[in-house]
Formats: structure tokens, sequence, C-alpha cells
């Protein structure tokens, strides 16, 4: 009996250890694809930044362009005043020169801009250098560490199956029905529970001395009177402390 609820307590961590790996290869598509978008947001935030930078660039080259337009506009209202023979001509002139002007101001004041907007854009760049240098080769790094775990999980879960399999073959039928039928019931699927302290370690509840005790010769199946589970009880030679006692604590009042 002893060597069947040892089967029993083994076969209970091998479908925890699976219930967990498969639920974490149930994730996988989900957690991979929350690794590929942080590398796509940061990709996404680089070319932003050089599509910035590179826009300042254009633009100020375009604002250029313009200024030199506006010079040659002034030139030629100077050249206008200086032959004016009429006083609205010179008025014309006068104006045309401070247009012109007050144009080349609004298209310098636009340049500082945009250049100021290119130096923004440049120095987020050079601090995130080293970043997208690596991104490529990190984000390569990082889903082939992923897709490396997965694979030992995998071959875990395999492991685990086959491993299951042969202790369901070694146990007894009418055990093996047993267990079936509990961890079917519960929610959690765990069918088998330590018994410690005088209480069921499932659902904590009070276990009766006499089962308590049965529970520690482990000569039956004793199930749990609250949650039914198969009760099993581990001597605990590791911890010296609570040798003393199986009793639950009492507080001093
Ligand atoms: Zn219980």
């Amino acid at each position: 009996m002893k060597a069947e609820l040892q089967q029993l307590v083994a076969l209970q961590k091998l479908d925890t250890s699976i219930r967990k790996l498969q639920a974490e290869l149930e994730a996988i598509p989900q957690r991979r694809a929350e690794i590929e978008k942080e590398f796509d947001q940061r990709a996404f935030e680089i070319r932003a930044l050089e599509a910035a930078r590179d826009d300042a660039h254009h633009t100020r080259a375009r604002l250029e362009i313009e200024i030199a337009e506006q010079r040659l506009r002034v030139e030629r209202a100077e050249r206008n005043l200086m032959s004016s023979k009429k006083q609205d001509e010179y008025t014309a002139a006068i104006r045309e020169a401070d247009a012109a002007r007050k144009q080349i101001s609004t298209l310098e004041t636009q340049t500082l801009e945009q250049m100021e907007s290119f130096e923004k854009a440049e120095a987020s760049l050079k601090e995130r250098g080293e970043e997208i240098e690596s991104l490529n080769s990190d984000r390569e790094a990082a889903l082939k560490a992923f897709d490396d775990e997965t694979q030992a999980q995998t071959d875990k879960l395999a492991a685990n199956r086959a491993e299951r399999e042969r202790l369901v073959a070694a146990l007894p039928k009418s055990m093996g029905a047993l267990y079936v039928r509990i961890s079917a019931r519960i929610r959690d699927g765990i069918a088998v529970a330590e018994a410690r302290n005088g209480a069921c370690m499932a659902c904590f509840m009070a276990l009766r001395p006499q089962a308590m005790a049965q529970v520690r010769r482990g000569e039956e199946v004793i199930t749990c009177d609250n949650c039914n589970r198969i009760l099993y009880y581990t001597p605990s030679d590791s911890a010296p402390a609570s040798s003393a006692s199986t009793q639950p604590k009492v507080a001093h009042t």
C-alpha cells in the first residue's frame, strides 16, 4: 500500500507538471508575438526618428532655396528703387523690398526650427546608436532563446507523458480508477494531498486524529472528509524543528 501511495504521489506530481507545461505551451503564440511586438515597436520608433531627421533636412534645403529666391527679389526691388522716376514706382519698390525682407525673416525662423528638429532627431538616434546597431541580432537572439525554451518544455512534456503512462500501467487498476475519478471531479485536478500537522494541505481542513493516524501508517487509502482528496504523509526528516510536534500551533493567551 505504501508503495502504491507513493506511486499516486508521483503520478500527481507528473500531472501537475504536465498541466503547467501544457498551459505554458498554449501561451506560446501570444508570448512570441509579445517579443516580436516589442522589437517592432522599437524599430518603429527608430524609423520615425530617421524620418523626422530626413524630413527636417529636406525642408531646410527647400527653405534655403526659397530664401535665395527672396534675396533676388530684394535685389530686383532695390534696382527698381534706384531707377524709379516716379513716386509711385519708388513706393512700390520699397514695399516690394520690405515684403521680401519680411519673407526672408520668416523663412530664416523656419530654417532654425528645422535645424533644431534635425539636431534633436540626430541626438536621439545617437543616444540609441548601440541599440540600433544590434536591434536585428537582439531580436533574433530573443526569439531563438524563446524557441529553445519552448523546445525544452516540449521535450519535458513528452518525457512526463511517457513517465505517466509507465506509472499508470504499474498502478493497480482500482487505484488508477480512484485517482482518475477524484482528479476529474476536483477543479484543479489535484487528487492527492499531503496531510501535515493534523490537516489536509489542499483544503486546510483539520483531520480527525484517527484519520491522521491512518494516513501516517499508510496502510490504506484515506481521503479527506472535506475535499475528498487521497491523503498521504511524508515524515519531515529535513525539518528538525517540526519533529517535536504534529499538533497545530496554539497561540499563547
Ligand atoms: Zn482536504
